[in-house]
């Protein structure tokens, strides 16, 4: 089925559903120390909400499907929600983002279920883990990374560039892509941290891309789909590639394939906008299959340019990650 266009011609494919704001980690970039203002559970989507909402998006075209969160494994009975995901019939990809703590033990069950899994790690060192995200878990981690490898899951590290944290590290992750068929992505600080936002980077995707040519002169890039965000690298003799993701430059916007879906149902046609509907109010209140599609339709037709227009728009409250979903 052709996807649904925006007003600027890009179709919409993708859609990003964070499945919970509760997370076990909390990492500097994301959270505060003492978490975030976590939603009451009443207010999140229950699962049955959730699966009318995805065969609403899938009917509407949007046929790949993202999980995340908040940490989604942490969410009770998220295996049984994903296997019945997949039973929609026009959905094409379900991929899902984690933390990998507690992750390993259903990989074995979910091997067929997933197109995908990216796993976030900022750190191959198990101090370092703990400073950054403010918790044990790496050897958890570490599991996950191996027991998707194992069961051929494919596989992407998201890797967020952190000035004087572990920039250090970046030729260790680079020797991961050479080693591995993996993807390991390098991503730009973004000012989503729950607290005060960074409002500039030392690490942009230019630096980022220069240093990984500096690590390996012999980097040479990937062809990607049209709607990528990474802009893909690899260098003869590896099994793996590395990339590089402007999340904080938005640099992809227009081929911006993406919408989203908080925990509490607040639809986002932008990363960086504050939110344009509320779907689970609209479902609550008896709303039919039909004017769902309608509501999804209009603002995937009044979707902002880029990044930078939404943001002008959105309200100065800074946003945890946990509860966009990425
Ligand atoms: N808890 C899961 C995890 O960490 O993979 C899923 C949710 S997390 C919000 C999704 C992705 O967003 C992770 O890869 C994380 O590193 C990234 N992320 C969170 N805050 C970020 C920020 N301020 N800038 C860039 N990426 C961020
Ligand atoms: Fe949790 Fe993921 Fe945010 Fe880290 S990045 S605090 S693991 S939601």
């Amino acid at each position: 089925m052709a996807a649904p266009v925006d007003n600027y011609g890009r179709p919409i494919r993708y859609l990003r559903l964070a499945v919970t704001d509760r997370c076990n980690l909390r990492c500097q970039y994301c959270m505060p120390a003492e978490g975030i203002d976590f939603r009451p559970r009443s207010e999140l989507l229950t699962y049955e909400e959730l699966l009318r909402l995805c065969r609403i998006f899938t009917e509407l075209g949007i046929d790949k499907i993202r999980i995340t969160g908040g940490e989604p494994f942490l969410r009770k009975d998220i295996d049984q929600f994903l296997l019945q995901l997949r039973q929609l019939p026009l959905l094409q990809k379900l991929t899902i983002t984690t933390n990998g703590v507690f992750t390993a033990r259903f990989l074995p069950q979910l091997a067929d279920v997933l197109d995908g899994i990216n796993l976030s790690l900022d750190t191959l060192q198990p101090e370092k883990f703990e400073r950054i995200t403010r918790r044990q878990g790496f050897a958890k981690v570490m599991e996950t990374f191996h027991t998707a490898l194992e069961l051929n899951i494919p596989l992407k590290l998201n890797v967020v560039v952190l000035e004087g944290i572990n920039t250090d590290e970046l030729p260790d992750f680079v020797a991961l892509a050479a080693q591995y068929p993996i993807h390991v992505r390098f991503i730009e600080q973004m000012p989503f941290d729950g607290k005060q936002g960074a409002t500039a980077i030392q690490w942009t995707a230019d630096r980022i891309r220069q240093h990984l040519h500096h690590i390996v002169p012999a980097l040479h890039p990937v062809a990607t789909e049209a709607d990528a965000t990474a802009e893909l690298f690899t260098a003869p003799g590896w099994r793996g590639a590395v990339g590089v993701i402007a999340g904080f430059s938005r640099t992809f916007c227009h081929s911006c394939s993406r919408i989203r879906l908080t925990p509490v149902g607040v639809l986002k046609t932008c990363l960086y906008d504050q939110g344009v509907d509320n779907l689970r109010d609209r479902l609550r209140a008896g709303a039919t299959d039909e004017a769902i599609k309608q509501v999804i339709l209009h603002h995937i037709g009044r979707r902002f340019r880029d990044g930078y227009e939404a943001e002008r728009f959105a309200l100065p409250v800074v946003q945890s990650m946990a509860t966009i979903g990425g």
